[in-house]
């Protein structure tokens, strides 16, 4: 059977392990290497971090053919990228989600997505004084701990709820702004960052922050443009139980799914699972299996030795999630 994978995230390189030593394998990705996306805030300390979560392919697949080149177009049994052409018996669409900046003017105004860009960004914040992050969801957190640890620069962090990371359990929420607040952060909550004239940022409340460096945590966006199936409101792809989408011969995983859940790398991660087993089941004619959506635990980490775990209502703090955390990352790679 012929496999196309497009995206080399978490979903995609689990897919590729699992079907690779029964299938051909065609990878397409963006970059010649994977990356550990829940860890790229660490280069904003520390750029030699990098040799921790990226990995070349080549360490991680022993059969599966790379190309390193977006995919510009897909039907049910062809991907096309600007100079590979690949027929497939099935495909899996994994491209994640991106998160756009929603500002006129984005200068010096940073994603925390791209760990290249970040690196080079780490000398930027180390002479930075005055700093911003916008968003105090969990990626917006992870961002902040880690500035409020390692920097001496006056950190300010905007967030439109009232409490931090607030689709986790209230404790969550208190113990990173006690970790935030402990470390000089200023927190302003039920405002949102709305426009800046220069270096200077207002809320929709006309609040007014100075920033040398802002990092943009707030957001993010589905967008496929090379799909043509069916797609829902908010530009997800629609899947089944299965995770196929509208077009028979392909399967989507991972945050661009629309399954109703939290984006994390856990769940692409249990995607290609489901997916894996599926495409083999298809190929063997047995049954496929559906998948499950549910709460996980969640680890967050506040810099390198204090984090949280989060499931359902339960929450624990302090270093164990942290150390989890690490050990997480140590083994997915
Ligand atoms: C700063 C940060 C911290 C996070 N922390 C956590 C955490 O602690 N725990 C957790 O579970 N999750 C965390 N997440 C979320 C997690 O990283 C994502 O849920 C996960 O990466 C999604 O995996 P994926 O396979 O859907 O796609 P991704 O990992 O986003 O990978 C998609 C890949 O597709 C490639 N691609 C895009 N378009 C194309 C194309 N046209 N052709 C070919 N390739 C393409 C991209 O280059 C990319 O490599 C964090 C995310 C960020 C940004």
């Amino acid at each position: 059977m012929r496999v196309a994978i497009i995206g080399g995230g978490f979903c995609g390189l689990h897919c590729a392990k699992k079907l690779e030593s029964k299938h051909t394998v065609t990878l397409f990705d963006t970059k010649d290497y994977f990356e550990y996306t829940p860890s790229i805030h660490k280069l904003l300390t520390n750029a030699d971090y990098a040799q921790k979560i990226q990995r070349p392919w080549a360490e991680l697949l022993k059969k599966t053919t790379v190309i390193t080149e977006p995919v510009q177009s897909l039907t049910n049994s062809r991907a096309t990228s600007q100079n590979h052409n690949v027929v497939f018996d099935y495909a899996i669409v994994c491209t994640g989600i991106s998160y756009p900046i929603f500002l006129k003017d984005t200068t010096d105004v940073y994603t925390v997505t791209n760990g290249h860009q970040i690196q080079q960004l780490a000398p930027v914040l180390a002479q930075a004084k005055k700093v911003l992050v916008i968003g105090g969801g969990l990626i917006g957190v992870e961002v902040a701990a880690e500035i409020a640890e390692s920097t001496q620069a006056k950190l300010t962090i905007v967030h439109p709820r009232d409490k931090l990371m607030e689709r986790n359990p209230s404790k969550a929420g208190n113990y990173a702004k006690d970790f935030l607040e402990k470390h000089h952060a200023r927190i302003i909550f039920g405002e949102k960052v709305v426009d800046r004239e220069k270096n200077t940022f207002i809320t929709d409340k006309g609040t007014k922050i100075e920033s040398d460096l802002t990092f943009w945590c707030a957001g993010i966006k589905a967008d496929v443009p090379f799909f043509s199936g069916d797609k829902d409101k908010k530009g997800y792809i629609v899947v089944n139980e299965f995770l196929q989408s509208s077009l028979p011969n392909v399967f989507v995983g991972g945050d661009i799914a629309g399954v109703q859940e939290e984006k994390t790398a856990q769940n692409a991660h249990l995607h290609a699972d489901v997916i894996a087993h599926n495409l083999l089941a298809l190929a063997e004619q047995k049954q496929m299996k559906s998948y499950t959506s549910k709460p996980r635990i969640m680890a967050i980490s506040l810099g390198d030795w204090r984090g949280i775990c989060a499931k359902g209502g339960r929450v624990l703090n302090g270093i164990l999630p942290a150390l989890l955390k690490k050990f997480v990352e140590f083994k997915e790679k």
